[in-house]
């Protein structure tokens, strides 16, 4: 074991432990290791390519048995591999409005695209920073509505997400769905998306006399987004 001079050995910060010093003490290291014991050195590769090779046709089957048994509860099963392998996804230049997401790879008709990060704050909150941003020059439109008191914030602390422009015909659209009893907004695909294709959702913003107006192009825009 390394000499503490401190006395603690949270006190001196990281610092790398040799893997070499760390088998001396580790049982579960020892047994991990990837360095082979010496006599059976030729043999110790193959076999563990072989370990972890089943492994992985063991997580895949038991991925399935799961999918098969978790048919009703989807969503969730789709949010965790929508974190474990995220869609390929670009921002850039839009035809839109000002910047927009594109598809980097073809997506599959009713799957998970992006969640749409942020804070979550309460309508208390939500209109003390609305007059806020109003102030600073910033608009509001990054703020999400999950339900009559939830509101997703993702002007100051956001993903991609928040750049998915509207349009009146969308293909995409966006879904609350409760995850470890935590509200979250994902966003799915309504259609098979193509690559470069502009991911678009209905905003479906409440009417308002205000009128913002849309310029989603699209056949049957209403013409504003409120
Ligand atoms: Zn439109």
């Amino acid at each position: 074991m390394r000499d503490h001079t401190t006395g603690c050995a949270r006190s001196e910060g990281y610092y790398k432990i040799d893997k070499k010093d760390k088998i001396k003490y580790l049982e579960s290291s020892r047994l991990t290791s990837e360095e082979p014991p010496v006599d059976t050195q030729g043999m110790s590769i193959p076999a563990q390519v072989q370990v972890s090779t089943r492994a992985g046709s063991e997580r895949r089957s038991e991925q399935r048995r799961l999918l098969s048994s978790f048919a009703c509860d989807s969503d969730l099963l789709k949010f965790n591999q929508l974190k474990f392998r995220k869609k390929k996804i670009r921002f850039c230049k839009s035809n839109i409005h000002d910047w927009g997401l594109f598809a980097q790879e073809p997506i599959a008709a009713d799957e998970m695209v992006i969640e749409y990060v942020g804070q979550n704050i309460r309508q208390v909150i939500a209109d003390m920073r609305e007059k806020r941003y109003e102030e600073e020059g910033i608009g509001s439109s990054y703020m999400f509505r999950v339900d009559h008191d939830t509101i997703i914030d993702a002007t100051k602390c956001g993903n991609f997400a928040r750049f998915i422009n509207h349009s009146c015909n969308p293909n995409c659209y966006a879904k609350v769905i409760t995850v470890e009893s935590q509200k979250k907004i994902v966003i799915y695909s309504r259609q098979p998306i193509n690559v470069n294709e502009e991911i678009t959702y209905d905003y479906k913003f409440p009417i308002e006399d205000e009128k913002i107006p849309c310029l989603c192009g699209a056949e049957n825009c209403r013409g504003t987004l409120n």
